[in-house]
C-alpha cells in the first residue's frame, strides 16, 4: 500500500512539472501502458496472500484512476498554454477585413442555355444530345444539302476525315431522331458547332446553337409561329412579339428568319435593335417533304416544323456583349459579371 501510495506521489510530482505535451504523453506511457510502473506493481499481486489481494487490487485502481486525472487535468493545462503562446506569437488584427469567399457560378453560355432548356421543356419538347464529331451523312446529305453546297466546303467546315465533320450546326440531330423514332415527337438538342472561321470579335470556330423540331399529324407555320411566340415571350417577357421573312435553307420548305420584337425598347428604336424595333434572332421552317419522305414517313398524314438559334445570341442581347471572343477565354473579371 505504502508503495502505491509512493509512486502516485512521484507520479503526480513529474506530471506536474512536465512543460511539453510530448512529456506528459511520454510519463503516461511510463506509468499506465503495459510496460509502465503501475502494471509492474499489479504482477506483484500474485505474491501477496489471498486474504490482502481484494483491498491492495481496489487500492492500485484507484490509484491509477487518480493519476489518470492528473495527467489529464495537466494535459488540459499544457493545451491551454500552447493556445496562448500560439496566439501571443500570432497576433489578430480583429478590425481587419474578412477575406472575401469566391463562390463560382455558371458560365454565362450555360445560363443562357439552361434559361432556353427551361422554355422548351416547358414547352413539351424533349432534350437529347448527339455528337459534337458528326458523320457528313447526318451533317450535310440528310439535310438535302446539295453536293456542292458553298457550306460544305472544307473552306468553312472542319473535316476530321472524308466522313467526318466537326458538327457545323445542332440541326444533323434531326436524321439521328428520324432514324430512331416514329412521329409524333417534339424534340430538341443544345450544344457547341464549329466552322473553320478566322476568330475575331463576330467570328468564333467554335460556338452554340438550338435546334428544336416538331413533326405530328397536321403540324402547320401557325404551330410554328405559336410555338416560336410562346419561346420568345418565356425568354424575353410577355410584351414580345415574333416576325417571320422568307429565307433559305436546305432543309426547310418553306423556310424563314425569325425576328423578336426588341424587348428593350418594345419596339421603339434603341442600340440593341439598331433602332429598327426587331432583333433577328434564327431560322425556322416546316420540315422539308422530301426529307419526311427519305425516313419514310408518310407526308399525306405527317408534317413539321424546325427551328434553331444561336446561344450567344441571347447574353449578346441581353448584357450588349460586343466581342465573342470573349465567351471562350474564360476570363474571370469576364464572366464574375455575370451573377445567375
Ligand atoms: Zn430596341
Amino acid at each position: 500500500m505504502n508503495q502505491i501510495e509512493t509512486l502516485v506521489r512521484k507520479a503526480e510530482g513529474e506530471v506536474n512539472e512536465a512543460s511539453t505535451l510530448k512529456a506528459l504523453q511520454e510519463m503516461q506511457v511510463r506509468y499506465l501502458g503495459r510496460h509502465g510502473e503501475f502494471t509492474a506493481l499489479l504482477r506483484a499481486i500474485g505474491g501477496l496472500p489471498a486474504e490482502e489481494k481484494p483491498a491492495f487490487g481496489k487500492a492500485l485502481n484507484e490509484a491509477k484512476a487518480r493519476l489518470e486525472n492528473i495527467i489529464e487535468a495537466r494535459r488540459a493545462a499544457l493545451r491551454k498554454e500552447d493556445e496562448t503562446r500560439r496566439h501571443a506569437a500570432e497576433p489578430q488584427d480583429l478590425t481587419m477585413p474578412g477575406r472575401r469567399m469566391r463562390a463560382g457560378l455558371p458560365h454565362v453560355l450555360s445560363q443562357a442555355a439552361d434559361r432556353i432548356k427551361a422554355a422548351l421543356i416547358g414547352l413539351g419538347f424533349e432534350l437529347i444530345e448527339t455528337p459534337e464529331l458528326e458523320l457528313v451523312k447526318y451533317n450535310f446529305t440528310a439535310l438535302n444539302y446539295p453536293p456542292d453546297h458553298p457550306a460544305m466546303d472544307d473552306q468553312d467546315t472542319f473535316y476530321v476525315d472524308d466522313d467526318h465533320v466537326m458538327r457545323t450546326h445542332t440541326t444533323p440531330f434531326q436524321g439521328r431522331v428520324f432514324e430512331e423514332r416514329r412521329p409524333p415527337f417534339r424534340i430538341f438538342t443544345i450544344g457547341r458547332c464549329f466552322r473553320n472561321e478566322a476568330v475575331d470579335r463576330t467570328h468564333h470556330h467554335t460556338f452554340h446553337q438550338v435546334d428544336a423540331f416538331m413533326v405530328d399529324e397536321g403540324v402547320s407555320m401557325a404551330h410554328l409561329r405559336g410555338t416560336l411566340g410562346a419561346f420568345a415571350r418565356a425568354m424575353f417577357g410577355p410584351s414580345v412579339t415574333v416576325r417571320f421573312r422568307p429565307d433559305y435553307f436546305p432543309f426547310v420548305e418553306p423556310g424563314v428568319d425569325f425576328a423578336i420584337s426588341c424587348p428593350f425598347c418594345e419596339g421603339e428604336g434603341c442600340v440593341v435593335c439598331k433602332r429598327s424595333g426587331w432583333i433577328e434572332l434564327g431560322g425556322a421552317g416546316m420540315v422539308h417533304p422530301d426529307i419526311l419522305e427519305n425516313y419514310d414517313i408518310d407526308t399525306d398524314r405527317y408534317t413539321g416544323f424546325a427551328f434553331g438559334l444561336g446561344v450567344e445570341r441571347i447574353p449578346i442581347m441581353r448584357y450588349r456583349i460586343d466581342d465573342l471572343r470573349l465567351f471562350m477565354e474564360n476570363d474571370l473579371r469576364f464572366l464574375e459579371q455575370f451573377q445567375a
